[in-house]
């Protein structure tokens, strides 16, 4: 065995216990790393790796990072999924016998970094822990350690299911079991989400209260996370709340591919929130509202009440544009109560924090008056509800300066009038000031040297200096020389020396009264946090529901109404986003009524002429309106939807490394599983991935079984034609198209949906659009009518011409077995009958055999 100094010793030992974690080892003023940490982390952080001997045979690696910048090489790592196991020393050096104790203090993780780029403004920064209930379902827990949020709920499907909707809460870190740890590896790594084991439950007296809320068998995963955070932070959270517990049932529930397919939070292309839900609707002017606005996307209301509440507050704001205006003003001064709430209880909290939160609560009671004021009731309600938290505002107003620097060691934090000692010493050192400016006076005067100065510098303190010119003026009896300049002499006198002292030491116990003083308010404030966070709920709440009366106001959106049965009646509906994207061109609007019985809708409609664009449209009104949202529509009668499930395709499915097809049979099938008939149902060109027949034989017999087995509200579109046949023998289903016209021989997409089904031969008139060859057109033409007359007679001949093609390929050199396999291939390909998207995945897959 290698024999390592006494301090490497310690190190491999806190090493042990922290062995998938950078170990940043506190040596003076530098956090060191060692062995693999060292080599591993120079690369990453692109630092100098070093070695060290450490008493063995050859000398180890080594890299370190000086401590008061380590805080952007801590973000660095874990901003890369790492963990940081922050070791401090926790002994004074003087009174340690060998080897000073060091200890890990903090174990900093993607879902537990407070500091830097995660925690945007309006982003919660999410940590989660799941637990499989049983093959269908997981528990989950999440909470937001910055703010203290916490929330418990389950969810049904596979472990990727499991794991999308963790991704779309923005959880970067999931605790789990081993065994769970196993089950999601592979996926974790494609969603970029980190997996931590934690075996441990916390000890159940110490967080009972914490799930009061919470059904038992999702309490493990609360417990787990608890555990982990516990371990991992050190220290009292006494802000975490609560779990709230997300009864399914009382929310819209949104699967995570449905979220991007409708673009509610993510653009489907990633990137910005440009071109979102979230991004038309986020008037608000805090970042607690901004995160609030999210979490209602993400999970908008489904019980008729609640929802109805939220609607008679947007309604009573929009009447009141003069109270709307000043709560916006007002909010505007308004900082992040809950953060702020959290670095007080997290003990990070400096001067600055509680200068905003002071002025933060300075505006509450404006808040309330307006609200109070109103002629509303809903808002005088909400007004009565505020607890404006008036003694923290009046402690902080006391004790807190109008701008306090931000480290709290360097005074000026604490105002004068706050504590009697503070203000005596303060009045010392001020008034030793005074008198040392009153002795430069009387020093001139005595010796009638017009440009004697008293000065301070850190070595010699307060002195007297003298240009050299005037030196036999100095009065040599009282004045002690102690420096030379090249041109002027320094003195002391015993009088200014004794004045220093006073000054001195009053200014050194000032500043040492003022920190505990700080750390004696920020102790007395963790008593006021829940309070602190009832009031930042109740803000962030307002914010949201003032921003839906300021969006809907600006983009005319109307009120919608609910019933208690399953009908859905749209009229003149908007699609919002495109809507705004549009410049020049004006929107169409389009109506889109289900009946009870006469529920489903096949859309039919050549390319580019809004199909899709409507289906979507029709799911964002019922997830605006079920948030409580006014809505893009001159009228808008909705029953209340349980789940919304799309199929709707979009290039990046291919990226993503499964087959378009593939990733379309999968969502179907999530979705004829849990759909129930208050469901919504969207499934844009169903079967359009496999070939033709496959494909409309699918189609058909999936609308077969939505129509026979569930009855949800369903929208299809399709671009086989064939299908819309299927209207006489289902009665549930009706044809509509989006029509499209010929000016001047080219095609004009008019937008508009209109009952019955599309022309049949509208796919050459978009090709016409595209300006292919009148030679094809014509010939294509003619071949339509040959199909018409029937597909048997005609397939043949399709056949028959195509060795003519081949040719191109099979003269010249031999072709290998790949190249004869994907000939065969594309010699199958009914170039007539397959959409682009199409076209574009059968050459994906001919590339991917080469
Ligand atoms: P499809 O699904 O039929 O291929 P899309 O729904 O993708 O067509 O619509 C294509 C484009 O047409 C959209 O990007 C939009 O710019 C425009 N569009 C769609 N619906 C409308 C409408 N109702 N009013 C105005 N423009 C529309």
């Amino acid at each position: 065995m290698t024999t390592y100094t006494p301090m490497m010793q310690q190190y491999l030992q806190v090493k042990e216990d922290y062995k998938d974690a950078f170990l940043f080892f506190r040596l003076g003023d530098f956090y060191e790393m060692f062995f693999e940490d060292a080599v591993n982390a120079s690369q990453i952080l692109e630092i100098t790796l070093t070695s060290r001997d450490a008493g063995a045979k050859d000398r180890i690696p080594m890299c370190g990072v000086p401590h008061h910048s380590a805080k952007n090489y801590i973000e660095t790592l874990v901003q890369k999924g790492y963990k940081v196991a922050i070791c401090e020393q926790t002994e004074d050096p003087k009174q340690a016998k060998g080897v000073v104790r060091r200890e890990v203090v903090q174990l900093i993780t993607p879902g537990t970094i407070m500091e830097g780029k995660a925690l945007d403004g309006k982003t919660n920064h999410f940590i989660g822990a799941a637990e499989q209930l049983d093959a269908t379902t997981f528990g989950y827990a999440y909470l937001d350690l910055s703010t203290g949020e916490a929330t418990a709920s389950s969810i049904e499907g596979d472990g990727k299911a499991l794991l999308m909707q963790m991704q779309a809460y923005g959880i970067r870190e999931l605790v789990v079991t081993e065994s769970l740890q196993l089950l999601l590896a592979e996926h974790a790594v494609n969603l970029g989400i980190v997996l931590s084991v934690e075996v441990d439950e916390m000890a159940l007296d110490k967080v009972m209260n914490y799930v009061d809320a919470v059904p038992a068998q999702l309490q493990v995963a609360c417990f787990r996370l608890l555990a982990y955070i516990d371990k991992t932070q050190m220290r009292s959270l006494s802000h975490i709340q609560m779990f709230t517990f997300n009864e399914m049932k009382n929310y819209l529930r949104i699967d995570s591919s449905s979220k991007r397919n409708l673009e509610l939070i993510q653009s489907i292309r990633g990137g910005d929130q440009k071109g979102t839900l979230l991004w038309l609707l986020d008037d608000t002017v805090t970042a607690m509202g901004g995160r609030k606005l999210k979490q209602w996307i993400h999970q908008p209301l489904a019980t008729r009440s609640a929802i109805e509440s939220r609607l008679e507050i947007v309604t009573d704001l929009l009447e009141e544009y003069f109270v709307r205006t000043e709560l916006q003003t007002a909010l505007k001064q308004v900082y992040d109560l809950e953060r702020l709430a959290g670095r007080v209880a997290f003990g990070n909290v400096g001067g600055r924090d509680l200068a905003q939160l002071r002025d933060s609560l300075r505006q509450v009671p404006m808040i309330m008056q307006q609200l109070l004021e109103s002629s509303k009731d809903t808002l005088q309600d909400l007004g009565n509800a505020l607890d404006i938290c008036a003694d923290v505002e009046t402690l902080l107003a006391r004790a807190i300066t109008d701008n306090p620097p931000i480290t709290i060691k360097e005074g000026d934090v604490i105002r004068d009038g706050y504590n009697d000692r503070l203000d005596e010493l303060r009045y010392a050192s001020r008034n030793g000031k005074d008198w040392i400016a009153q002795l430069e006076q009387e020093e001139r005067a005595k010796t009638g040297i017009k440009n004697l100065k008293i000065g301070y510098n850190r070595i010699f303190g307060y002195y007297i200096e003298i240009t050299k010119s005037n030196i036999h003026l100095a009065d040599l009896a009282r004045y002690e020389r102690k420096q030379t300049l090249a041109n002027a002499e320094r003195y002391i006198t015993q009088e200014l020396k004794e004045k220093e002292a006073l000054i001195l030491n009053a200014e050194e116990e000032s500043l040492t009264l003022e920190y505990n003083l700080f750390v004696e308010i920020r102790e007395e404030l963790k008593a006021f946090i829940p309070r602190v966070q009832a009031l930042a709920a109740s803000i962030s709440e307002l914010d949201v529901l003032v921003s839906f009366a300021s969006v809907s106001e600006k983009y005319r959106f109307t009120k919608p109404a609910f019933h208690a049965g399953r009908s859905l009646e749209i009229l003149e509906g908007r699609h919002p986003v495109v809507e705004k994207m549009l410049n020049k061109q004006m929107y169409v609007p389009n109506d889109c009524v289900l009946e009870e019985n006469h529920n489903m809708m096949l859309i039919t409609g050549p390319n580019m002429s809004g199909k899709s664009t409507y289906m979507r449209q029709v799911a964002l009104i019922v997830v605006m309106a079920q948030m409580g949202c006014y809505v893009p529509a001159e009228k808008a009668r909705l029953p209340i939807t349980d789940q919304i499930f799309t199929r709707i395709g979009a290039a990046d499915d291919l990226a993503a490394g499964q087959s378009t097809f593939m990733v379309e049979m999968l969502e179907s099938q999530h979705a004829i599983v849990h759909a129930t008939k208050n469901s919504l149902m969207l499934f844009d060109e169903i079967g359009r991935g496999t070939s033709t027949y496959d494909g409309m034989s699918l189609a058909q017999s999936m609308m077969e079984y939505i129509h026979d087995k569930i009855g949800a509200n369903t929208l299809f579109s399709t671009h086989y034609h064939e299908l819309t046949a299927l209207e006489k023998e289902l009665p549930r289903l009706q044809n509509v198209h989006v029509s499209a016209t010929e000016k001047n021989g080219t095609v004009v997409f008019l937008h508009k949906v209109k009952n019955g089904a599309a022309d049949k031969s509208y796919g050459i008139h978009v090709a016409q659009l595209a300006q292919l060859p009148e030679e094809i057109l014509t010939r294509a033409q003619v071949l339509l009518e040959k199909f018409e007359a029937g597909k048997e007679a005609a397939a043949p001949q399709v056949v028959a011409e195509q060795p003519v093609q081949m040719s191109l390929f099979t003269e010249g050199e031999p072709v290998s077995p790949a190249e004869t396999e994907v000939l065969k291939s594309l010699e199958k390909v009914n170039i007539l009958g397959t959409s682009p998207m199409q076209a574009m995945n059968i050459l994906y897959e001919l590339q991917q055999q080469l």
